[in-house]
This record gives C-alpha cells, sequence and structure tokens, in this order.
C-alpha cells in the first residue's frame, strides 16, 4: 500500500521554477532545497499520519516530521479539532489570552526546574532571548557554544571556531558582523577540558554555555557521561549560567525532553532552557524559561527586553497544547518502538550491503552516519560518507521514504508512523542500502 507508483515529479519541477522566481533558491529555509542530496525537492500538498502527499500524487512515507513538532503525526483529528474551534474565535488578539496561559502551565508542569516560560515565535528567538536574559542576568557579554550544534539563526551563535581554544570566534555566514563573533567561544562537542580550558582563561567574561541537550543537529551525538554534568559544575563555580537548548529534543526524547532522559545531574539543573517544535504541534511557537528569579529580568518587570507581536497566538498555544496533551505514555512507547525498528532494519541492510554506519540514539530521537562509530562531536560528524548517503537517499525516496535530505540530521517518526508506515521503510531499506554501496 501507498507505494510510491512513479507517478513522475513534473509539479514539484515547475513549483521549484515558480519558487526560485519570487523565492531565493525556491525554499524559505536552506536545507529543503536538496543542496547536500542534489536532485528537485518535493512540494508537499497534504499529510496524514505518517504520510506526506506531493503535488504529483506521491505518497511518502515522512521521515522528517516537520523536523520534530509532528509528533503525533499529521493532521492529528485531536490537533485540527482545537485549531478550528480555536481559530473559529479570532486569529490574534495582541491582548493576554487563556491558551497561552494553559500552554505555559503545561510546560512547567512538565519540567520542573523551569517554573517560568516566555512565548516566542520561533526556536531562533527563543535562543536569542535566552543569551540576551544571560547576559542581562550576568552583566556579561560572552557565549561558549559547541561546535555542531545549531541554535538557530541568531548572529552571535553562527560562528566557528577561532584558532585557539579561548580565542574569540569568526562569522559562519556572510553578514554576521565580526564584533558579534567576537563575543562568542566556540568549543568541540564533549571536551570537558576545552570548557575548564576557556573558562580558565576569560570564566569572568562568560555569560552563559549554551548547548542541545542532545545534540542532534549534526546527526545524533548524545553528551558523553558526565560532559553535560561538566558543564554545569564549570558554569556555577565561574558564575556564568548553562543554557540547554531542547528546541529539538523537548517532549519528544521524553514527556519532558532530554532532560528527563539524563536529568537532573547531582550538580543540578540547566538555568535556562529553549523549546519549540513538539510544543508547537506544527505552528510557530516556541519558548524559553527557567528560574522564576531569573526570568523576572525580563520587560516589563526587569530591564531585559524583549517581546512578539504574535507571541502566545492563541491558535498556535492550542495546537501546541493539544498536542502536548496526545503525548502521554503509549505515544512515548509507540515512537520508542517505530524508531528501533526503523533503525535496526537500517542497520540489518547495511550490514547486509557491507555500508560502513553507526547508529546514534537520544531517547528515541537516532540518526545514522554513514561511518564507522563512535562518533563523538562535529569533526568526527564530517568523516561520514555524504556520497553514499546521497545514493541511499535517493533510492528511499524513489520508493516512498522521505528521509531528512542530509546525513547531519534526526529522522524523526510520529506515534502515527503504525506497523504499516514501518513495514513500508523497512521494505525499502535493501534496495537503498545496496544504492549506497555501489559508489
Ligand atoms: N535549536 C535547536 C536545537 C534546533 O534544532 C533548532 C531548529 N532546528 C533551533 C534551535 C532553531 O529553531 P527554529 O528553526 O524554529 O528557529
Amino acid at each position: 500500500p501507498g507505494s510510491n507508483a512513479g507517478s513522475g515529479i513534473a509539479g514539484s519541477e515547475a513549483l521549484l521554477a515558480r519558487a526560485s522566481a519570487v523565492i531565493p533558491a525556491g525554499v524559505n529555509s536552506p536545507v529543503r532545497a536538496f543542496r547536500a542530496v542534489g536532485g528537485t525537492p518535493r512540494f508537499m500538498a497534504s499529510g496524514q499520519g505518517a504520510w506526506l502527499t506531493d503535488v504529483d500524487g506521491n505518497r511518502y512515507v515522512d521521515l522528517i516530521c516537520s523536523w520534530g513538532p509532528m509528533i503525533l503525526g499529521h493532521a492529528h483529528p485531536d490537533v485540527l479539532r482545537a485549531v478550528e474551534q480555536t481559530a473559529a474565535r479570532g486569529f490574534s488578539f495582541g491582548t493576554p489570552s487563556e491558551n497561552e496561559v494553559a500552554l505555559a502551565e503545561e510546560i512547567v508542569a512538565r519540567i520542573d526546574p523551569v517554573e517560568q516560560v516566555r512565548l516566542v515565535n520561533s526556536g531562533t528567538e527563543a535562543t536569542m532571548s535566552a543569551i540576551r536574559l544571560a547576559r542581562g542576568y550576568t552583566q556579561r557579554d560572552v557565549i561558549v557554544k559547541f561546535s555542531g550544534c545549531y541554535h538557530g539563526h541568531v548572529d552571535a551563535l553562527l560562528a566557528s571556531a577561532g584558532s585557539g581554544v579561548a580565542t574569540f570566534a569568526l562569522p559562519d555566514s556572510a553578514g554576521v558582523p565580526r564584533s558579534s563573533a567576537a563575543e562568542t567561544i566556540v568549543l568541540p562537542y564533549n571536551d570537558l577540558a576545552a570548557v575548564e580550558a576557556a573558562f580558565a582563561e576569560r570564566g569572568h567574561e562568560i555569560a552563559a554555555v549554551i548547548t542541545e541537550a542532545a545534540p542532534g543537529n549534526m546527526g545524533v551525538v548524545p553528551p558523553a557521561p558526565g560532559f553535560t554534568e561538566g558543564l554545569r559544575r564549570i558554569t556555577r563555580e565561574h558564575g556564568a549560567l548553562l543554557i540547554s537548548d531542547e528546541v529539538m529534543t523537548g517532549f519528544r526524547c521524553s514527556r519532558s525532553g532530554f532532560y528527563g532522559v539524563e536529568g537532573p545531574y547531582a550538580a543540578g539543573p540547566a538555568d535556562l532552557f529553549t523549546f519549540g517544535k513538539v510544543m508547537g504541534g506544527g505552528f510557530p511557537t516556541a519558548a524559553f524559561g527557567g528560574r522564576a528569579e531569573v526570568m523576572a529580568l525580563l520587560a516589563p518587570a526587569g530591564p531585559v527586553y524583549q517581546a512578539g507581536t504574535l507571541s502566545g497566538n492563541p491558535v498556535a498555544s492550542a495546537a501546541g497544547l493539544a498536542t502536548l496533551r496526545g503525548c502521554t505514555a503509549d505515544v512515548y512507547a509507540r515512537l520508542d518502538s517505530a524508531a528501533r525498528a526503523i533503525a535496526g532494519a537500517a542497520s540489518d541492510a547495511l550490514t547486509t550491503a557491507s555500508v560502513p554506519h553507526t547508529i546514534q540514539w537520544a531517547g528515541s530521537m537516532f540518526s545514522i552516519f554513514f561511518r564507522e562509530g563512535p562518533v563523538r562531536n562535529y569533526d568526527e560528524a564530517k568523516g561520514q560518507d555524504v556520497d553514499a548517503f546521497r545514493r541511499f537517499f535517493h533510492a528511499m525516496l524513489e520508493q516512498g521514504v522521505h528521509l531528512p535530505p542530509s546525513s547531519f540530521e534526526a529522522w524523526f517518526v510520529s506515534a502515527a508512523h503504525d506497523d504499516d508506515a514501518v513495514a513500508h521503510v523497512v521494505d525499502a531499506l535493501p534496495a537503498a542500502a545496496r544504492a549506497a554501496a555501489g559508489g
């Protein structure tokens, strides 16, 4: 069922041409353009459960899930109802409203160290605001981030490592001021000695360390035992804050996030957390939060300015709330079993085809690196065979399975990935593994 019956992709090609005239490269976010894998991105017409249908009528099991948000599957009836009922009463008021309160309560109830949140519209806004808050709280300017961790397109976080451990970073994008990158230190992930060294040199200037709770943006690279705990200890010793970016992992790796898998550490939880994706259920809403004492610094109560015309939007909040309320223990169990089944079959197929690979996990979130493991940091992630992935990706796509179009991304499943959807993926894997091998 649901096979991709070779309807062609003329519709996607025509839309890409139209799009490219009015939108740079035809896409509103770079990864969608298939630059890493080549070919024509598929323009989707609809999604239902685990499946996407493109404008030419091809069907795909979706392993992107909108990069995380669609944890219950596409067009889940409870979320749809919440959105329809809310939208019928108006879209946005520019005044406070009840749904945003209920969403904030749901988040605070799920993760102990988060006493208060402020809602924003994207993960980028969440990390940008958390950093401003950390700078305001500590009255320091320097931020430490890790190479391969992505926190959105915030100037200070689009930085790459300078020449020495504690050397200020360089812009990682044209248009990022050198002065902005110069307030960031970029260190290798999972390297506590590098963190110790940076703090030994510049600890008095460092406002915060920001880290993905479990990185998913260089592929999945879980923190080594003791790494995050070490960050907590070092930041505390130097009066800096620890920001745990749970935009991808939040409410996915467990009912709270990766926090629920790993923390709290003996040294205590992070000071600030950022969330997005799942908590918006496919709508643009995100959040940052932490201890009330820190959050009290935000305007209008405190001196750290932060605002948003659509922040706490009632329709987005309703979608997020219905999604979080739908994330029951059964949902997490299903995510886990679907992910294990797909990853296990992928590993078997790649092994049979003699394709070097390793699968890494953060809760039920996983990715496949096309190289032997373990992969502990971005340099190691970059050592994979991206051409093998490219062949694998296209063979899967032709068989009706839509993987993330880059080997540096997590594969996302939803609770709607039932036995039928999983079987469709499993059936496609052997031919894709042979394609990967057949360079
Ligand atoms: N932080 C992390 C960990 C993310 O994965 C992302 C998005 N992939 C972001 C921040 C930025 O979120 P957004 O794309 O909503 O701005």
